[in-house]
């Protein structure tokens, strides 16, 4: 058995894990991370599979994410935006959204669209106000409630909830009952409103991949499972080794942290699944998000991936990304690709879709942590277990790209404190 030691060691190479060595390096301060996949980046990473670039289920990045603008260089990640808006479709309609403050000329049809009565379009616009004006501290105080709930209290109308946030936030939340917090809510509808919604030129896993980059040669240890903690003295991998460590970071998803840290939480996970389709013509021109405004067909969201960056595609060959909620998490993959491929039928008509051709479908089961309401009054819980042990994590904060990273530079800073305690 080998014996290594290090001065920290951080368990998991997801952007929580990332964003803490990060810090942590900048201060000098030696880090090991030990990441049981052959891959850093956890959720966020992109297969390339044929020629195109696969995400690991539909991703974004929201540009105003206070936390990925400090610790991401976004300039040589070559962010890509989607159209500040979305189409909303059904049986018989296709109804354009545009936010009338980035595009007015297309926010001019959206008033005038059938998607959503006065009422809707007159609340919408004032939560955009109101949330750019709101401090995330001031969102993220007092108690959360169950959005589709929040969403009625505000007095928006069953068909614009249907239409436009049951798939839209189902989509973010992995949630089409929006049963989440309405903190949730309207932390994302700030993030969306204050910047871009956009992906890395060649894929999301740029992200994590240009945090791995910070760690020194020979402190990135893949394909390398922990099997426990050894509190006081470091970690025992699968393979029998053991790390010595000062500190130790479980910065791995909330199952595996919960298993081998007391205090931590039970929680569910909500999961989805992601199609990608290759397809000789793009079924819309835009970089736009398409959303099923009906409760009926599997489809959440559609994306033309190839539209918003054209790496994601190949020469002869747009890509198409599909997101599945709902009853259609539990159908064979056979029977779920056919009921997708009808279901777009209706929107885009068969000789559109007969062309369509299935490359891979991601079912991920452990997708986010469950955000309903009571779970997120408290938004950043502990990352401090005793002098020794810290955990960080989505589930320590918000199930997001921020969330994660903003765990992982709490949990640093908890770290340099007690050296200069
Ligand atoms: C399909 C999908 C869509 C999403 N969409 C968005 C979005 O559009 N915008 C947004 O902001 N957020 C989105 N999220 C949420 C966001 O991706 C996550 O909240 C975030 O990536 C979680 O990062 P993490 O570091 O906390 O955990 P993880 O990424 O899960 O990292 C944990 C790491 O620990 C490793 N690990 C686990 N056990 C061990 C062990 N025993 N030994 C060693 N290593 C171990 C794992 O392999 C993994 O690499 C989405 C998530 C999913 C799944």
């Amino acid at each position: 058995m080998k014996q290594n030691s290090t001065d920290v060691v951080i368990i998991g190479a997801g952007l929580a894990g990332l964003t803490c060595a990060a810090e942590l390096i900048d201060k000098g301060i030696e880090v090991t991370v030990v990441e049981a996949a052959p891959t850093p980046g956890g959720r966020v990473r992109t297969d390339h599979h044929e020629g195109f670039l696969l995400d690991h289920g539909f991703q974004v990045l929201l540009t105003a994410y206070p936390t990925a603008q400090k610790y991401l260089d976004y300039k040589s990640l070559d962010l890509r935006s989607f159209y500040p808006g979305a189409i909303i479709k059904g049986e018989g309609f296709s109804e354009k959204m545009a936010d009338p403050f980035r595009r007015p000329l297309d926010g001019i049809k959206t008033v005038m669209s059938p998607v959503g009565s006065a009422k809707d379009k007159l609340l919408i616009g004032q939560l955009r106000t109101a949330m750019i004006g709101r401090s995330l501290e001031k969102i993220y105080q007092g108690k959360g409630m169950r959005s589709f709930d929040w969403l009625k209290d505000e007095g928006y109308s069953d068909t614009f909830i249907t239409q436009f946030f049951k798939p839209f936030y189902g989509g973010v939340m992995l949630d089409r009952d929006l049963e989440t917090s309405h903190k949730m809510l309207e932390f994302t509808y700030k993030m969306f409103a204050a910047g871009d919604t956009a992906v890395p030129a060649k894929g999301m896993g740029q992200l994590t991949a240009q945090l791995a980059a910070r760690i020194p040669e020979g402190h990135l240890l893949l394909n390398t499972p922990v099997k426990q903690i050894k509190k006081g003295e470091g970690i025992e991998l699968e393979n029998g080794d053991t790390i010595h460590a000062n500190q130790i970071v479980v910065a791995t998803d909330m199952d595996f942290a919960r298993e081998h840290v007391e205090g931590i939480p039970q929680n569910t996970w909500r999961g989805v699944r992601c199609l990608y389709f290759a397809a000789p013509t793009a079924p819309e021109d835009d970089p736009i998000l398409v959303l099923n405004g009906e409760e009926r067909g599997p489809i959440n969201n559609l994306c033309v991936m190839s539209k918003v960056s054209p790496e994601y595609g190949t020469q002869d060959e747009e890509l198409i990304s599909i997101s599945v909620l709902g009853d259609g998490l539990k159908l064979p993959e056979d029977e779920l690709i056919n009921a997708v491929k009808n279901h777009a039928i209706s929107w885009y008509g068969r000789s559109t879709i007969e062309q369509w051709r299935h490359l891979k479908t991601y079912d991920i089961h452990k997708g986010q942590p469950d955000q309903s309401d009571q779970k997120l009054d408290e938004i950043f819980r502990d990352v401090r277990f005793g002098e020794e042990l810290f955990v960080c994590g989505d589930h320590r904060e918000t199930a997001s790209i921020e969330g994660a990273m903003h765990s992982g530079q709490r949990t640093a800073e908890a770290i340099i404190n007690t050296r200069s305690t």
